[in-house]
């Protein structure tokens, strides 16, 4: 990777401007796309999928570490190109032009994979959404998003961002923030600062029954999150619910923990 021109000399030489459209703000600092990788590895040997390389800062850091294969999923065919460049020939590098959120993982890897992203922010909810509750599981996800939404993420019951995301994805997996950016580290820069939470799938992963049966009690206690549970859970049955599950009635949903969540779901008939 060192006999690469900059990622500015790269973007130039291909004539690429960022589209706001594709959500595109760019890590041009291989200092900052490397410390990424660290944090997203080590992978001993495992692949790693990248949505949204564009550039490809970030790329280049993961080709550089131990992962034995790169996927790097791109929307905007502009970007191709310019990471083909990024193949020294290993065969260790594969290039697929598509939408992400269409893709299916399982037809592009056979054993473990991470996945890494500096995410496309109008559609990072979705697709962390699609990662924790789809068919396909990765080993680990170490995804740059909005600071706010990254907080959703990782909050705790009591805190002003404790909603549905931090219940689905703690419930499925252990999510820690563990970088923070300012807008200025990205070209152009963003409205607002990001932030990478590391996400790791607890071992034992729910049935698809239950994590359907989560979704259903989050949309409905925190569709009303200042009324009382009681209320808020009339639909799926109210007081006697929260009873079954042995919470409190007049609770509101902000204070449940996500064991209390689940007995709640699984309270549900
Ligand atoms: N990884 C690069 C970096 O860190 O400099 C670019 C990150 S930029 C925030 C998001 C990238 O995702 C862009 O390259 C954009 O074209 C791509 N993208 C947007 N929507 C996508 C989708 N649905 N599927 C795959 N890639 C997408």
């Amino acid at each position: 990777m060192t006999d690469l021109p900059s990622l500015r000399e790269s973007l130039d030489a291909h004539g690429l401007m960022a589209k706001k459209s594709f959500g595109q703000h760019f890590l041009l600092d291989l200092n900052v796309t490397r410390k990424i990788a660290r944090l997203a590895g080590p992978f001993a040997g495992d692949a790693v999928i990248e949505v949204g390389p564009g550039p490809g800062g970030l790329t280049r850091a993961l080709i550089e570490s131990d992962a034995g294969r790169v996927i790097a999923i791109e929307k905007d065919a502009r970007f191709l190109p310019l990471l083909r460049e990024l193949d020294d020939g290993s065969g260790r590098l594969r290039l697929v032009e598509g939408d992400a959120l269409k893709v299916d993982e399982r037809s592009l890897v056979d054993g473990p994979a991470h996945l890494v992203s500096n995410l496309p922010y109008n559609v990072g909810t979705a697709l962390l959404i699609k990662w924790l509750t789809g068919p396909w599981t990765p080993a680990s996800m170490t995804l740059m998003f909005q600071k706010e939404v990254a907080q959703r993420v990782v909050a705790q019951p009591g805190e002003d961002a404790y909603g549905r995301l931090a219940v689905i994805s703690q419930a499925l997996c252990e999510a820690r923030m563990v970088m923070s950016l300012p807008a200025a580290a990205f070209t152009p820069p963003p409205k607002v600062a990001s932030a990478v939470v590391h996400l790791v799938p607890h071992a034992e992963r729910l049935a698809e029954a239950r994590i359907r049966k989560l979704e259903r009690v989050t949309a409905a206690a925190f569709g009303q999150r200042r009324k009382m549970l009681r209320s808020s859970l009339k639909p799926l049955g109210g007081a006697a619910l929260c009873e079954a599950a042995g919470i409190e009635p007049d609770a509101r949903a902000e204070t449940i923990d996500v064991a209390g969540f689940l007995r709640l779901a699984d309270a549900l008939t």
